[in-house]
C-alpha cells in the first residue's frame, strides 16, 4: 500500500513541472530567455542574400507604420516579434528552432506540433475574457468592434467570464501585445494608448485565437525578403521562421492582418526592411483595417470546421460558411453560392467585361465598392495594365485603394495600388481552376438551386478588380481622380477555345 502510495505520488511530481511548463505563466522566465535569444540570434544573417526588386532606384519610403510595431517601440526589448508574450515553453521552442536552422540540425526535442496546436485551442470555440478598466466606454467600444470583426466572420465567440478557469483579460498596459493561443489561466490582451486600430485590436486577439505572424510561416521566403542591412541591430530574432506549424493547404496571404509591416524594426524610415518578392504587393502588407479572407478561413479552419456537415463544393478557394452552412464563403470578388460568379458591386459600377483583340480602357471614380471581372476565352489569358492609380498613398493600404487579382488562386488578397500606377503589363496565369466534378453539371443536383447562374463551370478570369475610392470624400470630393485600366484580350489561340461538355 505505502509503495503505491508513493508511486502515485512520483507521477504527481514529474507531471506539475511539465504541464506547469507548457501552460504556465512565468513573465521573469520568458524575459530571460528572450533577452538572451536575442544576443544569440543578433549576428546571424537571416535570408540567403538579399537581392532588391528595387535595383533601379531606391525605395524612397517616407510613410507611416500604422501597426502595432510602432506603438510599441519602447517595448521591443521585452516582447518577441514586438507584441508577442510567450510562455517559457513557446519561447523555448523558438530557441531551438533557431539553433538547429543555424546549426543545420535537426530540432533537439520534436514536439508534435499538431498535438501542441490543439491545446493551445480555446474549447468550445469560446473565449472568455473580462475587461480590467470598464469605466472607459470608449475603450470599451474598441475591444468590441475588434471581437466583433471575429465574430462576423467566424464561429467563435466572446463571452464574459463567469467562473471559467482560462480567459483573457484586457488591460491598458504600456502598448499592443498578447500572449500566443489559450495559454491557461488568466492570460493578458494589453490595448494600450495607440493602439485605437479596429484592426490592431484584431491583430492581438488574433495571437490569442492562436497565431503567430504571417511572415514567419514556414514558407515565407517564396514570398517575401529581408533586408538585412536595414534591421535595427540585435533584432534579427523577431524575423525568425516557424517550423512547426499546423500544415494546412491555406496559402500565405499578404492581407493577413497579422504581417508585419513593410518597416517593422527598421533603422531607417526611408527604408524598408520587408520587401515582397513581386514588388507590387509592397503596399499590401502590414495592413490593419481588417481580417482578411485567409485570416477568416484559418480561424474557421482551426475552430469550425466541423459545424457544416454537407460539402457544397464549394470554387475559387470558397468553403462551407459555418455561419450558414447553405452557402460558400466566398473570397472578397466572388459570389454566389458557390464562388462562381462576380461580388455584388455598389449600384454603377463593377461587372463582367470581356477581353478582345484590341485595348480597350477601363476608368472609375466611384465611390463603392466595385468589383469587375475580365474573361477571356476558356484557355486564353488577359494582359492588363494600369495606367494611372490615384489614391491616397500609405504604407498599407487599407481604406482605398485598386486592389488586383491575377493570380489563380482566388483566396490570397490582391495586390493593391494606392500610391501610384505600379508600371509592367500583367498577364493572368495561364492555367484556369479545373471545371468542377461532372455531377455538377447537367440536369439535377445543385443547377436547380443555382438558377440562371453562368460560369460555374470553367473559364474563369482571372481579375477580379476591387475598388474603394472613398478617398473623393476625404479629398473635398475632387471628381477628376480616377482608375484607368487598360485591358486587352488574350491572345486567340487557334479555334475558339475548348469546348466544355
Ligand atoms: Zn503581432
Amino acid at each position: 500500500m505505502l509503495k503505491r502510495t508513493s508511486f502515485i505520488a512520483l507521477w504527481l511530481i514529474t507531471l506539475i513541472p511539465i504541464i506547469f511548463a507548457q501552460f504556465g505563466h512565468d513573465p521573469q522566465r520568458f524575459q530571460s530567455l528572450l533577452k538572451g535569444f536575442f544576443k544569440l540570434s543578433a549576428n546571424y544573417a537571416l535570408t540567403p542574400k538579399w537581392r532588391s526588386n528595387y535595383n533601379q532606384h531606391s525605395i524612397v519610403y517616407r510613410l507611416g507604420d500604422k501597426t502595432e510595431y510602432s506603438v510599441n517601440k519602447k517595448i521591443l526589448n521585452d516582447v518577441f516579434e514586438a507584441d508577442m508574450v510567450l510562455t517559457p515553453y513557446q519561447m523555448e521552442d523558438v530557441i531551438d528552432t533557431f539553433k538547429a536552422r543555424v546549426h543545420g540540425r535537426p530540432k533537439r526535442v520534436k514536439r508534435n506540433a499538431a498535438a501542441d496546436s490543439v491545446k493551445l485551442r480555446w474549447p468550445n470555440r469560446t473565449i472568455p475574457f473580462e475587461f480590467k478598466d470598464t469605466k472607459d466606454a470608449k475603450w470599451i467600444t474598441l475591444l468590441r468592434d475588434g471581437m466583433a470583426k471575429w465574430t462576423r466572420e467566424t464561429c467563435l465567440r466572446f463571452v464574459p467570464r463567469t467562473t471559467q478557469k482560462d480567459y483573457v483579460t484586457f488591460f491598458r498596459g504600456g502598448g499592443c501585445y498578447s500572449s500566443v493561443g489559450r495559454t491557461g489561466g488568466k492570460q493578458y490582451i494589453s490595448i494600450g494608448y495607440g493602439c485605437e486600430g479596429g484592426g490592431i485590436v484584431a491583430h492581438e486577439l488574433g495571437h490569442a485565437i492562436g497565431f503567430w505572424h504571417e511572415q514567419s510561416r514556414p514558407d515565407r521566403d517564396e514570398y517575401i525578403n529581408l533586408n538585412n542591412d536595414n534591421i535595427i541591430k540585435g533584432t534579427y530574432g523577431n524575423f525568425e521562421k516557424r517550423t512547426d506549424l499546423e500544415r494546412t493547404d491555406i496559402p500565405y496571404d499578404f492581407g493577413s492582418v497579422m504581417h508585419y509591416g513593410p518597416q517593422a524594426f527598421t533603422n531607417n524610415w526611408n527604408y524598408v526592411t520587408i520587401e515582397t518578392k513581386d514588388h507590387r504587393f509592397q503596399h499590401t502588407i502590414g495592413q490593419r483595417a481588417d481580417i482578411s479572407f485567409i485570416d477568416v478561413k484559418h480561424a474557421n479552419h482551426l475552430y469550425c470546421n466541423d459545424i457544416c456537415k454537407m460539402r457544397l463544393h464549394c470554387l475559387n478557394g470558397g468553403y462551407e460558411n459555418p455561419l450558414d452552412c447553405s452557402r460558400c464563403k466566398c473570397p472578397p470578388g466572388l459570389g454566389g453560392i458557390r464562388c462562381e460568379r462576380i461580388a455584388t458591386s455598389t449600384p454603377g459600377c463593377g461587372g463582367d467585361l470581356i477581353a478582345t483583340a484590341t485595348w480597350s480602357v477601363l476608368n472609375s471614380a466611384r465611390v463603392g465598392k466595385c468589383y469587375w471581372r475580365l474573361l477571356a476565352p476558356y484557355g486564353q489569358r488577359v494582359r492588363f495594365e494600369i495606367t494611372d492609380a490615384d489614391y491616397k498613398c500609405d504604407s498599407s493600404c487599407a481604406e482605398n485603394y485598386l486592389e488586383i487579382k491575377h493570380q489563380r488562386d482566388m483566396q490570397q488578397t490582391g495586390f493593391r495600388q494606392c500610391c501610384n500606377a505600379v508600371p509592367d503589363t500583367l498577364l493572368s496565369k495561364p492555367t484556369f481552376p479545373k471545371p468542377p466534378l461532372a455531377n455538377w453539371e447537367g440536369q439535377g443536383g445543385l443547377n436547380g438551386l443555382l438558377g440562371q447562374e453562368t460560369g460555374i463551370d470553367n473559364t474563369f478570369e482571372n481579375y477580379v478588380v476591387k475598388e474603394l475610392p472613398n478617398v473623393l470624400r476625404s479629398t473635398g470630393g475632387r471628381a477628376d481622380i480616377s482608375s484607368l485600366f487598360t485591358l486587352v484580350d488574350s491572345l486567340l489561340r487557334a479555334g475558339s477555345g475548348k469546348k466544355k461538355k
